[in-house]
């Protein structure tokens, strides 16, 4: 039911209530922060597994860090792997440019595990898929596939993309394609060639042609490590992918089953990586070329553009994926999921224990974050221009 709630009359003594629907990156922050600030929470994930072993490398940036350290998080660069310089390859492989900017990355199963130890094992709840969500002035409830239902004070909204949600709240709010997608890897460090090695380790690396390019950079291991040697090396392919055949191929799986936004690599369709490897062989220079081609588990993602036209909707907050999805060129999807959760976590926290709590703080909280996401979204349409399908794209 949109529109503002009215003075809420929370049980006097009681800790106030927070559903969270999904799991991820922003649903976990914004579960971790409220928790720290004494509110009963329950993290609802549709997947019926941990998020664990999903996921590849992300850039640290200011909210990131903002929102880890409210969290008690010591030390955040140290869990991530520092970049000692950025550089730009030519087709043969020499720099173009080089610039000594330090820029620290993290592995996003890291932050996924550093973010589950701050929440309760038992207010996760995995194959907890919201459904239909209700609301009135004193509260909103959820109901699952499986029929429970959770009620509280608040419901934030962090099921990404495709949120149901904000399908519910907001139907006409949907992603669009921006006619390109990211092919992505992560190999153990240990399988890179001497000479990728040598080129890409400890850089912040790219490469461009006509409507292409593609980037990488070190991330940490599998379970955090951070020494040389049990890193992980990460790259981020930008590719065309028009929409209609291009695009439908590339997200129909082996067993015929149409993906909505990214394919996992197992299943992804052979021909399809065979292609991507033979315009690597074209397209690349040589180190940049042994690390696709050492990557056993490439996955694909569609770039998509999203802003919903509201992130509170009565007693119910939108953050991250669900309240905006920008292009992956701003390095800026995790870092605004968890500028999301932090500023809503302190303008509930500003707002003190007041009856109209959650009406006063999500009004406080809203215009910003809409502000802040739509100069991100724009910033990665800019960034991103000369990848979409059209006549200046060059291909
Ligand atoms: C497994 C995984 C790996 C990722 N890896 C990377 C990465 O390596 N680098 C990077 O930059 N970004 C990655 N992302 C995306 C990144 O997490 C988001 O762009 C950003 O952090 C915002 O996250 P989010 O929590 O808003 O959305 P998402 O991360 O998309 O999470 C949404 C969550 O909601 C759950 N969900 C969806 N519908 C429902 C429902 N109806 N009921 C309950 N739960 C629901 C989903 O299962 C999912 O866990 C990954 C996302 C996922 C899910």
């Amino acid at each position: 039911m949109p529109g503002q709630p009215k003075p809420t009359p929370m049980t006097p003594g009681a800790a106030p209530r927070a559903l969270i629907a999904g799991g991820s990156i922003a649903g976990l922050f914004t579960a971790a922060l409220l928790h720290r600030q004494g509110w009963e929470v329950d993290v609802l994930e549709r997947s019926p597994r941990s998020l664990e072993s999903q996921g590849a490398g992300l850039v640290q940036q200011a909210d990131l860090v903002r929102a880890l350290r409210a969290l008690g998080v010591a030390n955040i660069g140290q869990l991530g792997v520092t970049a000692f310089e950025r550089v730009v390859l030519d087709r043969s492989g020499n720099f173009l440019d080089r610039d000594r900017t330090h820029q620290t990355q993290h592995a996003w199963d890291s932050l996924y595990r550093v973010l589950r130890q701050q929440v309760p094992e038992a207010r996760y709840h995995l194959g907890a898929s919201v459904t239909a969500v209700d609301q009135d002035d004193a509260s909103v409830s959820v109901t699952l596939a499986d029929g429970r239902q959770f009620s509280g004070d608040l419901l934030i909204a962090a099921d990404g993309t495709l949120s149901t949600v904000r399908r519910l709240l907001a139907p006409a709010s949907l992603p669009t394609y921006a006619g390109y997608v990211a092919w992505r890897g992560v190999i153990p460090e240990n399988e890179l060639t001497a000479l990728a090695a040598a080129d890409l380790a400890g850089r912040f690396a790219f490469f461009r042609y006509p409507g292409s390019h593609i980037l990488g950079y070190l991330i940490p291991g599998p379970k955090g490590e951070t020494e040389a040697g049990n890193r992980r090396y990460n790259w981020v392919w930008y590719r065309p992918a028009p929409a209609g055949n291009a695009i439908e191929s590339l997200l129909t799986d082996r067993d015929g089953r149409r993906h909505d936004i990214s394919m996992p690599a197992q299943g992804l369709n052979p021909a399809a990586k065979k292609e991507m490897q033979s315009a690597a062989v074209e397209h690349l220079p040589p180190s940049f070329l042994d690390a696709v081609l050492a990557t056993d588990a490439p996955f694909v993602q569609a770039i998509q553009d999203l802003e919903a036209p509201r992130m509170a909707y009565g007693r119910v907050a939108l953050v991250g994926d669900a309240a905006s999805v920008v292009r992956p060129h701003t390095a800026m999807g995790i870092d605004k999921a968890a500028g999301d959760a932090f500023f809503l976590a302190q303008a509930l926290d500003d707002a003190g224990n007041t009856g109209d709590r959650v009406a006063s703080a999500l009004a406080a909280w809203e215009p910003e974050r809409l502000t802040r996401a739509r100069a991100i979204g724009a910033h990665g349409r800019r960034l991103g221009a000369a990848l979409e399908p059209g006549p200046t794209a060059g291909f």
